[in-house]
């Protein structure tokens, strides 16, 4: 392996099929691994410790975070996200690929400390289509759907920080187009 790893940022209003997407590109052929962030929100059913998310309590998370273990972290939607250091770096250091699946404001903060990272933003063709997902999601309330939905429009105001655009409106052309991009990406690192 030549020199350092890709960093990716993977951004999204909730809802718009980031988790998805993300999950097929670990399932690919493309040689990339996750970071898995730390969150004091409730586990959803679907989701397991260390494997989904680093589920916290809010204590907990308050003293990593003074401990200087996070690259980044945000409050969203209420509760706290923060992306583990050690991994990152350990991953960029060792020449491996990694992908961030994170909000605006970590997006932003990682940009500061990684110039060099890819930034892609996906998004549903329309607002109707971002509240039809949530909702049959079935994972959050009304007020909860109500409050993505608010957050999302200041998302898609911050779109001009990001390298690439998706739009999410059939899965298999949207993993097409994403798959692309990256690939890209990493060729052009194989060029240098
Ligand atoms: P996010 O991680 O961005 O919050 P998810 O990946 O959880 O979003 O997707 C939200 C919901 O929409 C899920 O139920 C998922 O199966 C569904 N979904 C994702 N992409 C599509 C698509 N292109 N067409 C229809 N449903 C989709
Ligand atoms: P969810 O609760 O639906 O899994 O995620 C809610 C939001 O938190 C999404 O926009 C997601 O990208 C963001 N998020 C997840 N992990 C992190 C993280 O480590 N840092 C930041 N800043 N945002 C995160």
């Amino acid at each position: 392996m030549s020199g350092e790893g890709k960093l990716f940022i993977i951004s999204a209003p909730s809802g718009a099929g980031k988790t998805t997407l993300e999950q097929m590109l670990l399932d690919s052929e493309l040689d990339l691994i996750k970071s898995v962030s730390a969150t004091t929100r409730k586990p959803r059913a679907s989701e397991a410790n260390n494997r989904d998310y680093i589920f916290l309590s809010k204590d907990e998370f308050a003293k990593e975070r003074d401990e200087g273990k996070f690259l980044e972290w945000a409050e969203v939607f209420g509760n706290f996200y923060a992306t583990p250091k050690t991994k990152v770096i350990n991953a960029i250091e060792e020449g491996k690929n990694i992908i961030l699946s994170i909000d605006v404001q970590g997006a932003e903060q990682v940009k500061k400390i990684f110039p060099e990272a890819i930034l892609i933003f996906i998004k549903t063709p329309n607002f109707n289509t971002l509240k039809s997902r949530l909702e049959k999601r079935l994972t959050d309330s009304n007020e909860e759907i109500d409050r993505r939905l608010e957050v999302a429009k200041d998302e898609l105001a911050k779109l001009d920080m990001y390298n690439y655009t998706i739009v999410n409106d059939d899965l298999d052309n949207a993993f097409y187009e994403l798959k692309n991009v990256i690939k890209k990406c990493l060729e052009k690192e194989k060029e240098w």
